[in-house]
């Protein structure tokens, strides 16, 4: 497989699909460009090399051609000044202009695509079907948008002698930008500094962790996050399921919950979590005592209370002093730590000091040498939230990948740079 590397960039051109899918305010400047920053150590590599870059990606969810809210145009003095250099643009991914500026670029240079997403081969979804489109239709209309989103494929493709994807957050869509391309370089493609961190921290703890090895699963739903927890139960020595999951698992048992969180559909499969974990001995902590509360606020009254007593009227919000205690202790002893999903709702600070003890407590337990991976949307925002993002051995920028990525599915981002 090649690598940025040792790949010799030399005279050529690669495209690269970055993730600069970045928030705007109203006067369309950029409001955080954490993930323009963190492609350019990729984007350099390949110009220091003698080489020239075209960028691609998409922003926001456009739903017409063109749609300027959603125009990539918007970012340019923000990649400028973090790339140190001035950048050219097409406006039009598909465009005449596209192609000349793409053929006509030198070593060094750089060109920024306009928003892929405005075309619907990118994501290979029809748009404008009628709401009362039969199941007939909207297949056609399938049928039909693949044949154009080769076309579109094949065209991005012919800009360029290499592929890099360094677009770890959309890894997990099937995407022409992001998987499909792929296929036009098969000698030629590789992984970006983004992507190439991401699988190497995410397999460090999923297929060669040191153990004791613990996961710290939390959020709010178990359907939500079973397929991750069973996925994990073959890997980890231990298993802390918090959040509002905790209360299914404890009502599973037939414990009182009160009105805290509950799936009952999902009584079943909590249970059979319970007896797999067992069966391969692992250790599974759910919080024994809960901060209830008499309304979902940061001004209801609070209790602590056992997890499997919870007075009618009183919902479990966060983890009690107990819980924490025992979360605190299996943490310190692990030597490798998956966290994903807050243990409370960290949100209102009146619930946040179980998710930030554990915070604290993955933080303390890398300090003496522990291998410690956050990620999966909330747990970012919650870690932020402590100011210990720094303190973890590696914080994951991909949501929805990192979750699939857990699950045991092969992303096709990763697939198709891979095979
Ligand atoms: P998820 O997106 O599934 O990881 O869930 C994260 C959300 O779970 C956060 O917004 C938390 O506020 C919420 N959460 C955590 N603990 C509880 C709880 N005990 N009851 C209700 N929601 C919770």
């Amino acid at each position: 497989m090649q690598s940025i590397d040792n790949y010799d960039f030399a005279g050529k051109k690669a495209i690269i699909r970055v993730d600069f899918n970045v928030p705007l305010n109203e006067n369309f400047e950029v409001t955080d460009d954490t993930r323009i920053r963190a492609a350019i150590p990729t984007i350099k590599k390949v110009l220091e090399k003698g080489g020239a870059v075209i960028l691609m990606s998409h922003l926001g969810r456009p739903k017409k051609n063109p749609d300027p809210k959603f125009s990539l145009k918007h970012i340019i003095p923000t990649v400028e000044k973090d790339l140190g250099l001035k950048i050219q643009f097409a406006d039009d991914a598909m465009g005449q202009e596209a192609a000349e500026k793409a053929a006509a670029l030198k070593p060094g240079a750089v060109l920024l695509l306009e928003n892929l997403r405005f075309y619907p081969e990118e994501e290979g979804k029809p748009r404008g079907l009628a709401e009362d489109a039969t199941d007939e239709e909207k297949k056609a209309a399938k049928k039909a948008l693949k044949e154009s989103q080769k076309e579109f494929t094949k065209k991005l493709a012919s800009y360029a002698d290499a592929y890099i994807n360094d677009a770890f957050g959309t890894a997990h869509r099937a995407h022409a930008s992001t998987a499909l391309i792929a296929e036009y370089f098969p000698n030629d493609k590789m992984f970006g500094y983004i992507m190439q961190n991401e699988i190497k921290a995410i397999d460090k703890v999923l297929e060669s962790p040191e153990k004791p090895f613990t996961a710290i699963i939390g959020g709010s739903k178990v359907s939500s996050k079973i397929t991750i927890i069973e996925n994990l139960l073959k890997r980890v020595n231990n298993i802390i399921i918090g959040g509002g999951m905790t209360y299914t698992f404890i009502a599973a048992q037939g414990g009182k919950i009160g009105n805290s969180l509950c799936e009952p559909d999902m009584f079943e499969v909590a249970l059979n979590v319970l007896k797999k974990a067992k069966e391969l001995g692992v250790n599974v902590y759910l919080a024994k005592d809960t901060v209830c509360a008499d309304a979902f606020s940061e001004e209801a009254h609070t209790q602590v209370c056992p997890s499997d007593a919870i007075p009618d009227g009183w919902m479990g919000l966060d983890a009690g002093p107990e819980a924490v205690k025992e979360f605190t202790r299996v943490i310190l002893e692990s030597k490798t730590i998956l966290w994903n999903g807050p243990v409370g709702v960290f949100e209102m600070d009146k619930f946040a000091k179980g998710s930030k003890a554990v915070a604290e407590a993955i933080a303390e337990a890398t300090t003496k040498g522990a291998f410690s991976l956050i990620g999966g949307g909330d747990s970012v925002a919650c870690i932020n939230k402590f100011g210990l993002a720094k303190a973890v051995s590696y914080v994951s920028t991909g949501g929805g990948a990192l979750l699939e990525y857990m699950e045991g599915i092969e992303l096709p981002g990763v697939a198709a740079i891979r095979k």
